[in-house]
């Protein structure tokens, strides 16, 4: 398909690079779609970065009842764990029981129906122990924690798994466009006309399609103000905020926690980018802007204090090293409280005397992104008799072609290759691009020929790879989406690599 073409007729146009944009974009090309994604920033520059960065069932969700979603997306763990092994690894979480906020029989039936409803074949099931037993576990915890519990779920870079989704598209023959802003789209003879804005250039374009699909995550219900489907009074999303905050790592072991506060929320500690521990999340209902999306101070302190309730050591407020937020975009069931709205996406298409649909999709997990997708087509089916079925079930992400087992062989096999990198580098490079780490490398003989270094590894020859082959378009596209390599430099490195950028 070629690019800007207003004659061609495209299957299908998907606004939003979020995951659910992305995954469904790649789903809809390996059926044999012509498909446009359009992203108006850059992908996952909206909640798909901002996420806890978990492929799990959602133990707590449990306690509202949300079964098929715990059920689904548990199943899913291991579907995605296989397909994207570089970006995706297994993490047990430690579960101090605290008496005064669950009884311990309750959080053991929690989790024996988290281990067997999901068909759990690859990550180990529950344990229960006496916290303080373990040192390696019990030592950074305060005295009065008795039981606890371990076991399992799954790490995601989410912001990797948008662009891999995007890339695979592209590979199969997307036109995934970014800095590309939908701000209009009208039905006529039954084929959508939807204009397109260059963010850079501020120039119009309107392409055609057959079917448009909404997946602008928080913004959705603005894009449906813009296609005059919702009245600009009416919305159908609840944009409910969480925050996580970054500290220097609190205890040396590779396992998570996760704490029960007194206020009968959970949140988690999880061990992040080797040197730091990550602390959230928080569930405020989101009024600002949708742009600058920032924690408050209410939640970093809500968060250090909740967190050093169970540590032994406090968390300060001037640990606090970085902070993120983002808006969940859930469907408004009506609940009170915002822990308690539905995390169960809801896909809802809109047609006209059956042509030219329009896909809305609420809510969604990072986790279910694919069975989303698998669910978004199939409803769209009607009006796309020539898709073939589904195919994303056992096709690897690009890079993750290879078996779980083999990450440490494989990385092992990049450093040989090139030895004038260690190991550490060696793990972080198989960790971002998995089997790509061959294509970044390439035919470099020494250190000098990655050409410029800006510090925490990062080398121009990378950053140009992440420009030409994933639509890296600014410095922090780099430093903080298609890699986490800002959080390991200074202000200064950061200037500096920001100054080469531009
Ligand atoms: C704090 C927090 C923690 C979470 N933790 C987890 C977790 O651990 N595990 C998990 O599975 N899920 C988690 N989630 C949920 C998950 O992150 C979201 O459900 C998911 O990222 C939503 O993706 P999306 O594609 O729908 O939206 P987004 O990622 O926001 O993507 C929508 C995109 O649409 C673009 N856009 C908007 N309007 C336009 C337009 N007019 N034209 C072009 N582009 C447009 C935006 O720029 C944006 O990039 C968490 C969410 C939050 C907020």
């Amino acid at each position: 398909m070629l690019n800007s073409s207003s004659t061609q007729i495209y299957d299908m146009a998907v606004i939003g690079g979020g995951i659910n944009g992305c995954g469904i974009a790649r789903d809809a090309v390996g059926r044999g779609l012509k498909v446009l994604l359009a992203e108006q920033g850059d992908l996952a520059q909206g909640t798909s970065s901002a996420s806890t960065k978990l492929i799990h069932g959602g133990l707590r969700y449990l306690e509202y009842y949300e079964f098929r979603l715990v059920r689904e997306a548990l199943s899913e763990r291991e579907v995605l764990l296989k397909n994207a092994p570089h970006i995706i690894w297994p993490l047990r979480f430690v579960l101090p029981n605290n008496k005064a906020v669950r009884p311990a029989w309750l959080v053991r039936l929690g989790l024996f129906l988290y281990d067997h409803i999901g068909g759990r074949k690859l990550l180990p099931a529950t344990q229960t122990f006496k916290l303080h037993n373990n040192p390696k576990l019990g030592d950074p915890i305060k005295e009065g924690f008795e039981v606890a519990f371990e076991y399992s779920d799954c790490w995601v870079d989410d912001a990797r798994l948008v662009v891999l989704n995007a890339l695979d598209a592209a590979k199969r023959g997307a036109d995934i466009r970014i800095q590309t802003r939908c701000t209009q789209a009208k039905r006529s003879n039954g084929i959508w006309q939807i204009t397109l804005e260059n963010q850079e250039t501020k120039q119009n374009e309107t392409i055609q399609a057959r079917i448009l699909v909404n997946a602008t995550g928080p913004w959705i219900d603005h894009l449906l103000h813009e296609v005059n489907t919702l009245p600009k009074d009416k919305h159908n999303v609840r944009l409910v905020r969480g925050s996580h905050v970054i500290v220097p790592k609190l205890y040396e072991h590779d396992r998570a926690y996760f704490f029960q506060n007194t206020d009968g929320r959970i949140m988690f500690a999880i061990p992040y980018e080797q040197d730091f521990t990550l602390l959230g999340t928080t569930d405020a209902d989101h009024q600002g802007s949708l742009e600058r999306v920032e924690i408050t101070e209410q939640e970093t302190q809500y968060l250090c204090d909740s967190a050093s309730l169970y540590f032994k050591k406090p968390i300060e407020r001037s640990s606090v090293v970085w902070t993120y937020a983002g808006v969940r975009p859930l469907y408004d069931d009506g609940a009170n409280q915002a822990q308690a709205a539905t995390r169960e996406y809801v896909l809802r298409v809109e047609d006209q005397a059956g042509q030219a649909p329009l896909l809305n999709i609420f809510g969604g997990k990072i986790t279910t992104y694919r069975r989303l997708a698998e669910d978004a087509l199939s409803k769209l089916q009607p009006w796309m008799p020539t898709a073939s079925g589904e195919w994303t079930k056992e096709a690897a992400l690009p890079g993750g072609e290879f078996e779980l087992d083999e990450l440490a062989l494989l990385t092992a096999k990049l450093q040989t290759d090139y030895p004038f990198i260690n190991q550490a580098w060696a793990q972080s490079l198989m960790r971002r691009y998995g089997k790509r780490a061959w294509d970044l490398l390439g035919d470099a003989k020494s250190l000098d020929d990655l050409g410029q270094t800006f510090g925490a590894t990062l080398t121009e020859r990378e950053a140009q790879f992440l420009q030409e082959t994933e639509w890296a378009d600014s410095a922090d596209a780099i430093l903080w989406r298609r890699s986490k390599l800002g959080l390991h430099m200074t202000p200064e490195q950061r200037e500096a690599f920001a100054a080469w950028f531009n």
